[in-house]
């Protein structure tokens, strides 16, 4: 990537932050936080008076940022809570059939009265759709996976999100909608917590965290070794790399999603219209495998 990535990334964050988000750096092309797991603390630098994690260190500071973003094309992560901030992320079906998040969301506001109001909006590679709303006071809410439908997940307190401009192989977040972020309707609140402990049911639907480093480099690994794949063997390493990451979700150290948008990721270069359906529905098969054998992690801090 180029300079002029790391210029557009940099203001990319001075403008998250200007709207009083706080950052954090993802690894440049990934949604991977750079940072290491507790148990692998160095005490030093950032960790030297105690171990401190990516929402400890996120920041709004301009000069930090400019200093951060200095030296290369880093992505940029952001906390909505922190910030007062929810993030509904829409995304589109797995399947590459039937309704996707949008189209669900839709459906929800007409079902319990809506509204669903205009709202600062970003798009994704993938096709799918984050907006933005601001939290009334006094609410604290969680983020959700496929709680409030099956292809709509929430980004906010324990969760980050990914800031507009960030950059993927497969393509960017781009800002689709300018408007003002809207009040998060009390609807949706309500979606958004209502049956939260009975709905939550496997590690899939637990909220988004920073993958520590094990499980980090476990992604980097699997997802290089997808793309340095030429035509011939490309299903097996796929569903082996699908397999191997399942287990890290059934153990409860990388999140489902997280892993799934990493190898899509990895095989949008292969795909043609036909491909994709296909390659996704081995990622979905082997992931889910992997998870039902979750790899025994020893070592591994609370
Ligand atoms: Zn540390």
């Amino acid at each position: 990537m180029s300079d002029a990535h790391r210029e557009a990334l940099l203001r990319a964050a001075l403008e998250m932050a200007g709207r009083g988000i706080p950052v954090f750096p993802l690894w440049p092309g990934t949604k991977i936080a750079v940072w290491h797991r507790p148990d692998r603390c160095p005490r030093t630098g950032a960790c030297v008076e105690g171990h401190v994690t990516p929402e400890d260190l996120a920041t709004l500071d301009p000069d930090r940022i400019r200093w951060r973003w200095g030296d290369r094309p880093w992505n940029v992560g952001v906390f909505p809570g922190p910030a007062g901030r929810i993030v509904v992320d829409c995304d589109q079906p797995k399947t590459g059939t039937g309704p996707d998040g949008w189209d669900q969301l839709q459906t929800l506001a007409v079902e319990r009265g809506g509204p669903l109001p205009d709202t600062w909006t970003v798009t994704t590679p993938s096709g799918g759709r984050h907006l933005w709303f601001r939290v009334p006071p006094g609410c604290r809410l969680r983020g959700t996976v496929k709680h409030i439908a099956p292809h709509v997940d929430t980004r906010c307190w324990g969760t980050y999100a990914l800031a507009p401009g960030c950059v993927f192989e497969g393509g960017a977040y781009e800002l689709f909608d300018d408007a003002s972020e809207a009040e998060f309707p009390g609807w949706l609140i309500q979606a958004n917590v209502e049956h939260a402990s009975t709905a939550i049911s496997g590690s899939g639907d637990k909220p988004v965290k920073a993958p520590d480093a094990f499980a980090a480099a476990a992604v980097r690994g699997e997802t290089d070794r997808v793309r340095r794949e030429p035509k011939g063997q490309r299903n097996k390493v796929l569903s082996t790399a699908a397999y191997a990451l399942g287990q890290l979700v059934g153990a409860h150290v990388l999140d489902e999603h997280l892993a799934r948008t990493e190898l899509q990721a990895a095989v949008a270069a292969w795909n043609t219209p036909e491909s994709r359906v296909k390659d996704h529905g081995v990622i979905e098969t082997s992931l889910a495998a992997g998870a039902r054998n979750p790899r025994r992690i020893t070592g591994k801090a609370a």
